[in-house]
């Protein structure tokens, strides 16, 4: 069965000691029994410390993007293997804020799945449409073409290194939500598309997160959908009872 998760994206926010007080608080209040897989994404340099703080505990702390290259004169720029001698085995790729504000493309994304991948990293793989393709009817378009050009080429065994999540741009950050019926509508329309590329046993064992303006009022009626398997949490994650609260909807 495949896996219900939830991540917390923390984006460019919390230094050093609000990294701290927040996931020691995610720690002490956290059930024992989640039903979720909890995920956390701090920045760069505070992954070391989050690794730490988080060892022999069932959250797992994740990056934020990185480099598709092994190294090299990238000045600025995070490696795969940098991350994993850090102890951190997963990363999110594509964000819908990388690919606006830093031009990532599809083809820039697909190399940078296979770096993932290749290190056996797990990929958070981000995807989803702006405002102007869905009211333009265009956004199952839109998102088959970022699965295709993005994620679509790896290997079928590598597909259990995958996470998905869809993000409508118009929903992030902006308090204005996807309905529970139109994410249910997207996630059904990728598992589909999964299946018929794919495999179908692939296809019901990827888990398809939601992210986008989730929150502790409208996480359980998102989550209920049938093919909403968590969600990937941003302005609310920055809060241990509110993200908590999202933990618990599942
Ligand atoms: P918000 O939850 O703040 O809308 O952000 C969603 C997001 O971008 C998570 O990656």
């Amino acid at each position: 069965m495949r896996k219900k998760i939830v991540a917390g994206n923390w984006k460019m926010n919390n230094d050093i000691q609000q990294t701290e007080a927040l996931l020691a608080e995610i720690l002490n209040k956290k059930q024992d029994n989640n039903v979720a897989k909890i995920v956390v994404a701090p920045t760069f340099v505070n992954l070391q410390a989050a690794v730490q703080q988080t060892a022999g505990t069932n959250v797992i702390v994740a990056a934020q993007n990185m480099h598709q290259a092994e190294n090299g004169a990238y000045t600025g720029e995070i490696s795969v293997g940098m991350l994993k001698s850090i102890h951190v085995n997963t990363v999110i790729l594509g964000h819908s804020e990388r690919r606006a504000y830093f031009g990532e493309t599809n083809s820039l994304l697909a190399q940078k799945v296979n770096t993932a991948l290749k290190h056996d990293v797990t990929i958070i793989f981000c995807f989803g449409e702006e405002l102007a393709d869905r009211q333009s009817g265009n956004h199952f378009n839109v998102v088959e073409t970022q699965l295709r050009e993005g994620l679509f080429h790896i290997d079928k065994n590598d597909w259990n290194s995958v996470v998905l999540a869809y993000e409508p741009v118009w929903a992030i950050g902006t308090g204005e939500t996807a309905s529970p019926e139109q994410a249910q509508e997207m996630h059904a329309f990728i598992r589909t598309l999964i299946k018929d590329n794919v495999g179908e046993a692939i296809a019901e064992n990827t888990s398809i997160l939601y992210g986008g303006s989730v929150k502790p009022d409208n996480a359980r009626e998102i989550f209920s959908k049938p093919d909403v398997d968590g969600g990937l949490i941003g302005g609310a994650a920055l809060k241990a009872d509110d993200f908590l609260a999202i933990v618990n909807a599942i």
